[in-house]
């Protein structure tokens, strides 16, 4: 949506948003907060983001377009702008991500009546987390291949089974969960359901620890898990297509219920200029050498041509497949981020094999942990091999892949 097509409610809403944003902006903590949402570990982390994602949610910024009835503000074309200005402020990120993302569209997509009352609002106002249980241990790319599974038994389920990869599984009341519920169809014998997870009997959650030392997910190992049939999402058997709606706002295709926040795209620039300005190298700065900062500019222009991309996304005529600008998005901003870390590795040259803690690391080891985090971004909401393939098969018409 450009700021030019705004109806006189969105400049309102926008220069509310602005005035809102500037007159609340949480102070810092006193403790360092994570690159991104899924990365989220400690207590006081949880306190301090799901307090700022209530106050957001209080103030009209969140779950904007959603439904008054399902806890939503009502409102159409409110949420991007509401988003935009949150990205813009530079504030704390949105920790139910995977909530807002991905279980708050497929509930209001596929969900009854009675779910979307019961979980959207403390959704949206992030009083319960949510986790995604897709991926397992022989499950990933291949993902009609889970095997964790519900078998009835009257009018609730059985689930056993392993999950894995699972981010902020460790915080979360519910997940959204991909059971199989016949051995005989590989896309047909999936269902959907929302599982509880904490304080739940026989629910055991497992942090796994990253390369970078920090956790964030976890595998979650379900054994005779009792699931009640109102908690299924769509029909038995539907569980594929179910999924494949929440993929779509996953993979950035489509908005969802709210996000916002964090450092953005012309934040970590201008971090990148700071930090080569404050490098030695040579008898002056990193910023001297003329191959360092063909680098950084190398990298700014392809966040503008980011930002065209997004602008030119929500003007119909201009894409010739509604699909292609949101779909390699993903692809872009994933290898985007991860070129800008490298650049700051090659910025700080030997200092960048100082890690986090370590007194003489450069801005406290922060680039270091962006580049190995920027691994997982490649890999998370399908690897970005998989989401050329897609783009390859469903946009481009190339010969499906087996
Ligand atoms: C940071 C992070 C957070 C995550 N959070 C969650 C979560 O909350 N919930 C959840 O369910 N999952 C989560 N995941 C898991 C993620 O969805 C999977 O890791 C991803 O789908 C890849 O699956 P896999 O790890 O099993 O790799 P595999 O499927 O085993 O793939 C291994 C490699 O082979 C390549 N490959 C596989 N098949 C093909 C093909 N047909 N063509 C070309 N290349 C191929 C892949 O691209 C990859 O490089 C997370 C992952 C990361 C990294």
């Amino acid at each position: 949506m450009s700021e030019r097509t705004f109806s006189p409610e969105q400049v309102e809403f926008r220069d509310y948003c602005r005035r809102w944003i500037a007159e609340n902006r949480p102070a810092a903590p006193s403790f360092r907060l994570p690159l991104s949402p899924i990365e989220v570990m400690t207590e006081d982390q949880r306190r301090y983001l799901c307090d700022w994602q209530k106050r957001c949610y209080q103030a009209g910024l969140i779950g904007s377009d959603y439904p008054k009835e399902y806890g939503g503000g009502g409102h159409r074309g409110f949420q991007t702008i509401a988003t935009q200005e949150l990205g813009r402020a530079g504030v704390p990120y949105m920790i139910n991500i995977i909530g807002l993302n991905m279980a708050a569209p497929t509930i209001l997509n596929h969900g009854t009546d009675e779910q979307k009352r019961r979980f959207l609002p403390p959704l949206l106002s992030g009083d319960e987390i949510w986790c995604q249980g897709f991926s397992e241990p022989n499950a990933g790319s291949d993902l009609a291949g889970v095997q964790a599974s519900a078998v009835r038994d009257g009018d609730q389920w059985i689930v056993n089974g392993h999950k894995v990869w699972t981010s902020l599984a460790h915080f979360a009341s519910w997940m959204i969960m991909l059971c199989r519920t016949s051995s005989t169809h590989k896309y047909e014998g999936l269902t959907y359901f929302i599982v509880p997870i904490a304080n739940t009997k026989g629910v055991t959650v497992r942090p796994l620890i990253k390369i970078t030392g920090e956790t964030g997910f976890n595998e979650v190992l379900f054994e005779d898990v009792v699931v009640p049939d109102k908690l299924r999402v769509d029909e038995v058997g539907k569980g594929w297509t179910v999924a494949m709606t929440t993929l779509l706002y996953e993979r950035g295709a489509a908005e969802g219920a709210g996000s916002g926040g964090g450092t953005s795209l012309d934040e970590r620039i201008d971090a990148l200029v700071a930090l080569a300005k404050g490098m030695r190298r040579n008898g002056g700065s990193a910023w001297d050498d003329g191959v360092i900062r063909d680098k950084v500019m190398q990298l700014a222009i392809r966040v503008e041509a980011m930002r065209q991309s997004a602008r030119r996304a929500k003007v119909e005529p201009l894409t010739e497949h509604p699909m292609r600008l949101p779909l390699q998005s993903k692809v872009q901003l994933s290898e985007l981020l991860q070129d800008l870390a490298a650049v700051a590795l090659e910025i700080e040259g030997p200092h960048a094999s100082l890690y986090l803690g370590d007194v003489h690391a450069p801005e406290n080891g922060q680039w270091p942990l962006a580049y190995l985090n920027s691994y997982g971004f490649t890999i998370a909401a399908g690897s970005n091999e998989i989401q050329r393939n897609i783009l390859g098969e469903r946009v481009l018409g190339l010969a499906k892949s087996k």
